[in-house]
């Protein structure tokens, strides 16, 4: 068992010993995180393999090469807590049916979305909507310069993921297939991972008495983080920072803001899976 006797004043870890996440398609170093403060049990989701490209910029090792990296990650989660539970599930996310996911998923208490496709982002909503479980989506911006959270809680945030990202489902009809990651490095990916796992923490821990337990409700509706890490960031021509932050110091770089978010009235997914939000309406 690990000696968690440090980071109880933080962290409800008697809460998290309790807790199952399921990750998918990244996030590993997050994952390992999770794992150091206290996570109980996970599941990982990917049916990537590890390639030579990816110790250079993800929690994964050369040594791996070759290997499923649900099963390289796992091995790493073990070697930190051996009393860890670790599922590995090596298919595509988009193409498991609904009673198998439910089987799989349906005890979950937090999915961790990295996968940078916007069906797997898509259908990570509908499925979090439907069974009323939080989620969290890590989003890396072109080139490492910037990046975002955005995270759902039933009863806490009103928009979706669809109500915050819809631009992106729109984009994707019009036949952009990827978010390309190209040019993002370690420590872009632990910088955003860092602020993304006490949002995880904050999410499963969430009412306990301690700083890591007020998060969420600290945070109330402000479901989307963006992060810059370029002092130079513009999104095309738009410098989303400036707008907040104008020439304030805080607007340099490694700065986060977290924008108030409402429900989109015309969401599909919030139409369709939150009857009680328009019940109430
Ligand atoms: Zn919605």
């Amino acid at each position: 068992m690990l000696n968690f006797n440090r980071i109880m004043t933080s962290i409800a870890v008697e809460w998290m010993l309790q807790k199952h996440v399921t990750v998918v398609g990244g996030a590993y170093g997050l994952a390992c995180d999770l794992v150091r403060c206290g996570l109980g049990s996970l599941t990982f989701v990917d049916f990537d393999r590890v390639d030579a490209s990816n110790p250079a910029r993800q929690d994964l090792y050369p040594g791996d090469t070759g290997r499923l990296k649900t099963e390289a990650v796992a091995e790493q989660c073990r070697r930190i807590n051996p009393q860890i539970e670790v599922e590995c599930y090596s298919a595509d996310f988009c193409s498991i049916s609904l009673d198998e996911f439910d089987h799989l998923f349906g005890h979950t208490d937090l999915f961790i979305h990295a996968a940078d496709f916007v069906p797997a982002q898509a259908r990570g909503n509908i499925e979090s909507l439907r069974l009323g479980k939080p989620a969290m989506w890590i989003g890396m911006y072109a080139g490492g310069r910037a990046g975002e959270i955005v995270y759902h809680v039933p009863g806490v945030t009103e928009a979706c993921y669809r109500c915050i990202c819809g631009q992106r489902y729109a984009a994707f009809n019009r036949g952009m297939r990827k978010i390309s990651s190209e040019g993002g490095t370690i420590l872009d990916l632990h910088l955003l991972d860092a602020i993304a796992g006490q949002i995880a923490v904050g999410i499963l821990t969430r009412g306990a008495d301690n700083r890591m337990g007020r998060i969420i409700d600290a945070l109330g509706n402000r479901n989307l983080l963006q992060v810059k890490i370029d002092p130079d960031y513009t999104l095309g021509d738009k410098d989303i920072f400036a707008e907040y932050l104008g020439n304030h110091p805080a607007n340099f770089s490694f700065s986060t803001i977290a924008l108030p978010m409402e429900r989109e009235h015309d969401c599909p997914d919030c139409s369709r899976f939150r009857h009680d939000v328009e019940d109430a309406a």
